[in-house]
């Protein structure tokens, strides 16, 4: 008999995250809590590379990264990928969330052409959602072509897009986001803590969701 390839035997004390952002490290780290696994990013494995995030939507972005550096690695790796979905602009900017300003945009962009984009509209139709989807990719029980199986855990808030932004907190689009939670006009993301925000946001539920998919699977 042949004995098991090294990707073949289940290794679960490191958890590869797909980010090279120390931000969302550090972020995936404090919302999953307490794991056997200990979570590592690709600049700490020494992993060059970038996946091509071309899908459709967050869940596919996600499952592209994931099975990316798996393959990669022969890690398990957990990939994230987020945005937020306007009604106004039917979901947009939607996996565009990044770069909605452009290539290079920075967050100031980003907030400006959205609040642009909706200049007129009232509250009531300025309605919104952040939405976060995990992807664990376990290239230890690939099949015999190699598919690299996948589990999937997600996460919506909902909310609008305030008339102007306020608050220092957070990143991204958080100074124009009043979650569903405050009345129009109210205090955005950006006037919250991160403790309140990460009780209720997307990527919270999303990573809560995931931590029992996890500790299901031993890590
Ligand atoms: P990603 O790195 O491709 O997942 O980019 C997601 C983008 O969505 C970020 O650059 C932010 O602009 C936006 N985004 C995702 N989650 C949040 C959040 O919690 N607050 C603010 N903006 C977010």
């Amino acid at each position: 008999m042949k004995a098991p390839t090294a990707a073949a035997v289940s290794d679960r004390s490191r958890l590869l995250v797909a980010t090279r952002s120390a931000h969302k490290l550090r972020e995936l780290r404090e919302l999953l809590g307490p794991l056997r696994a200990e979570l590592v990013s690709l600049d700490d494995i020494g992993l060059p590379g970038d996946a091509i995030e071309d899908g459709e939507t967050f869940k596919s972005n996600a499952a592209k990264k994931a099975r990316f550096f798996a393959a990669l690695s022969g890690l398990p790796t957990l990939a994230d990928d987020s945005g937020i979905e306007v009604d106004a602009l039917g979901g947009g900017p939607g996996v565009r969330t990044r770069r909605y300003a452009g290539e290079n945009a920075t967050d100031q962009d980003n907030n400006l052409k959205l609040l642009r984009e909706l200049t007129g509209l009232p509250p009531e139709r300025r309605t919104a959602r952040y939405r976060c989807a995990l992807a664990l990719a376990l290239p230890e029980a690939a099949g015999p072509r190699g598919g690299i199986p996948l589990r999937f855990a997600q996460g919506t808030l909902e909310g609008r897009i305030a008339l102007a932004p306020r608050g220092g907190g957070g990143f991204g689009y958080d100074p124009i986001f009043e979650p569903a939670v405050e009345l129009p006009g109210g205090r955005t993301l950006g006037e919250w803590t991160a403790q309140a925000k990460n009780r209720i946001s997307h990527r919270g539920r999303a990573a809560r969701r995931m931590h029992s998919i996890l500790a299901g699977l031993g890590f």
